[in-house]
């Protein structure tokens, strides 16, 4: 779901609209005045913030292109980056695995880390919301 910032100059506040899907983004009624004089302001902090757009946008398949081999320096390097990109919105650990590799201690995770990505996005995508966890859920072993 889209969520653009406004200035309305209606009620002279800045607003957060929401738009049910991305075809009536055209006109924008202010939730505070219901005025419809407002003007767009550019943020990527707002879209930033619908985590299942960000989710939808992972692909599976060209991350796990990347992974290439996956000897153990191009899994560290793989982990860490899919780490900083979706530990925050999956829950994951990659980030800590990454660690552990670079370490020399040959995490578990290694021997499949497709099934660990896809497992984080599936449990992500079937709304298994454990918001307020610590964001270290993991069941596979
Ligand atoms: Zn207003």
């Amino acid at each position: 779901m889209p969520i653009y910032q406004y200035d309305c100059s209606g009620c002279d506040q800045r607003v957060d609209v929401f738009f049910r899907s991305t075809s009536n983004v055209a006109d924008p009624v202010c939730p505070e005045c219901d005025g419809t004089n407002l003007t767009r302001v550019m943020s990527t902090f707002a879209r930033a913030r619908s985590s299942s757009d960000r989710v939808d946008s992972i692909d599976f398949n060209q991350e796990m292109g990347r992974l290439g081999g996956g000897g153990e320096g191009e899994f560290a390097r793989w982990a860490k980056r899919v780490g900083k990109e979706y530990d925050g919105e999956l829950g994951s650990n990659f980030g800590e695995i990454a660690e552990r590799a670079e370490a020399g201690e040959d995490p578990v995770e290694r021997v499949d880390p497709g099934f660990k990505l896809k497992h984080a996005i599936d449990k992500k995508k079937s709304g298994g919301d454990d918001s307020g966890g610590a964001g270290h859920g993991d069941h596979s072993h």
